[in-house]
């Protein structure tokens, strides 16, 4: 059990979280997944939406065993959960619509809030990273999320409505330090959809960076129709087209995040 507690610390669980929606939460998951991938830390994609966009963004089609099942099957073997990607060092666990009703299921269920980090406990050695894609609300799943984890990643997309709901996530991320998880931090905001061209992107940028400093990464994520197209074909932007500018831009946040964490063991 010891042993399970230390690699738990040493991955990286960090849970891509925004109750907003559409605000490209998936596309960071899936393509920061595989440019850490790239780099070759090991890393896991918890599809834990049941909209399962980002199973579908990495071309998985046998949704037979899914986080939905991982968590509700008593003596779950992980092993039997995980899917690779076409990306070496890239697996996730896909959704399922039934993931949506999982609240009912352990409704009553003394630790119901630690249903994903007491099942991540025996696989979370084998990764560096562990990413959670969350659905856009601050419910039951993005609760276990947020008590899973170590960490948190937020996108905010570059419009006008950027930081209406930040400081309510803030407030429940605080709320889950101080009943929940202690181990949790604010790992990173990164700005998506920014488009150059337009001056209240620049704006939005700007205030979010004197607001948030520190906690928001360099690297922003320009608007880019080729990171709206890769999911079609089932495959991460990254793999679609490495060269085009959204790719370089998730290419760039990994590396960003390959220096502020280089230590990993
Ligand atoms: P939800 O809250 O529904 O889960 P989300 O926060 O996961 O949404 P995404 O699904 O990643 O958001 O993105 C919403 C839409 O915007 C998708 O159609 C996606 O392809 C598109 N999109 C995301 N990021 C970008 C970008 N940088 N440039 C262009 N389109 C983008
Ligand atoms: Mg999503």
């Amino acid at each position: 059990m010891k042993d399970a507690e230390q690699d738990i610390k040493r991955t990286r669980i960090w849970a891509v979280v925004n109750q907003k929606g559409g605000v490209g939460k998936t596309t960071t998951a899936v393509n920061l997944a595989t440019a850490m991938a790239a780099l070759e830390y090991r890393v896991l994609l918890v599809d834990f939406d049941s909209q399962g966009n980002a199973s579908t963004g990495v071309g998985i089609q046998n949704r037979e065993n899914n986080v939905y099942k991982f968590l509700v099957t008593e003596g779950a073997d992980y092993k039997e959960y995980i899917q690779k990607t076409a990306v070496p060092y890239f697996d996730i666990i896909p959704a399922h619509p039934d993931l949506s009703g999982i609240d009912f299921e352990f409704f009553n269920h003394k630790n119901k809030f630690y249903i994903l980090k007491e099942a991540l406990k025996p696989l979370a050695g084998y990764y560096d990273y562990i990413f959670i894609d969350c659905p856009p609300s601050l419910g039951f799943l993005t609760v276990n999320a947020l008590s899973a984890g170590n960490g948190i990643l937020v996108p905010l997309q570059c419009e006008f409505y950027a930081l209406e709901g930040l400081s309510q996530l803030l407030l429940t991320v605080d709320k889950i330090k101080e009943n929940l998880n202690q181990d949790l931090k604010v790992s990173g905001v990164v700005l998506t959809m920014f488009d150059q061209r337009n001056n209240l992107s620049k704006q939005v940028a700007e205030d979010v960076r004197s607001c948030l400093g520190d906690l928001v990464f360099q690297t922003i994520i320009p608007r880019n129709i080729r990171l709206s197209e890769a999911p079609s074909h089932g495959v991460p932007a990254l793999i679609y087209d490495m060269n085009c500018p959204g790719s370089q831009a998730y290419l760039r946040l990994a590396k960003e995040i390959h220096q502020q964490e280089h230590v990993l063991v």
